[in-house]
């Protein structure tokens, strides 16, 4: 096997059908090859990701950021998630948090380029990089934000202005939804991405989410397809306005977790 060979991210066609209902085009594929080499370029001035296998590189990064957006990927043109509010001629938004070196936001802005992806994290040097590595895959419908997102949280411009929020290895799932469901739009959909999850975090949930003007619409237990690792995806739903007070000052989420 060459060299290129073992740094080749698989296509997997059959799984990505099997599992998603769905399969990258042929320039989706090159887009998430070029994702791979540009991560593993980055990886060598900072610490993105101790995932660097092509083939854990795909299950990891690529299939598990998929896999949360699946009710997304059946309908990506139509007017999912069906909120009201949005004017037909925008595209429909979606607000990745604590994105990291870009994940899920960066192959979601892959896998649908007709959404506006907001990749937002408080590290300014991670974001620099994620600038880089944007331009370099012509993603146009990304924008990126540096901040905690305790304070984008209560900024007019950002504040119930999301169809979707994604969140995956930021912080307990009752925090992700203080996180999350202020930026939602009336209807919207926030995504929570777990490893295993049980009975009693679903009742904490439930009443952290209570609070927030939500509700757990649904939670999907999915095999990874390689390693057969647990993941869970929490999806929930905005059906109240969340009150001012929330999110809360920068910390204060962590340090007192919604119960
Ligand atoms: N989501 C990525 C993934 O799954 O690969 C990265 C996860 S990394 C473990 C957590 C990221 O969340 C870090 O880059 C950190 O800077 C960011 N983060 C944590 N708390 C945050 C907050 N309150 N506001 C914005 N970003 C935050």
């Amino acid at each position: 096997m060459t060299n290129d060979k073992l740094h080749l991210v698989p296509e997997m066609s059959e799984i990505w059908q099997q599992t998603l209902n769905w399969q990258p085009t042929a320039q989706q594929q090159v887009q998430f090859q070029q994702l791979y080499e540009l991560i593993l370029e980055g990886n060598r001035q900072l610490n993105l990701t101790r995932i660097t296998d092509p083939q854990e590189f795909w299950e990891k990064h690529l299939w598990d950021s998929l896999r949360g957006i699946a009710p997304l990927l059946s309908s990506p043109s139509s007017t999912y998630p069906p909120v009201g509010e949005r004017s037909r001629t925008t595209s429909p938004s979606l607000i990745d948090i604590g994105t990291g070196a870009g994940f899920p936001g960066i192959p979601t802005a892959i896998a649908l380029p007709h959404w506006t992806v907001s990749l937002l994290d408080s590290t300014r040097k991670k974001m620099t990089f994620l600038e880089k590595m944007l331009s370099a895959l012509a993603l146009t419908n990304t924008k990126t934000l540096t901040g905690r997102v305790e304070e984008i949280g209560q900024q007019n411009q950002h504040r119930q202005n999301y169809d979707v929020a994604l969140v995956r290895a930021v912080a307990t799932a009752s925090v992700c939804a203080e996180y999350t469901l202020p930026l939602l739009k009336p209807n919207g959909l926030a995504i929570i991405y777990r490893g295993n999850w049980t009975e009693e975090e679903t009742t904490t949930l439930q009443n952290a989410v209570k609070q927030l003007g939500g509700v757990i619409e649904a939670i999907a237990q999915f095999t990874t397809p390689v390693s057969t690792s647990i993941r869970h995806y929490l999806y929930l739903r905005k059906v109240a306005t969340t009150p001012v007070k929330f999110p809360r000052a920068t910390g204060v989420p962590v340090q007192k977790p919604l119960s």
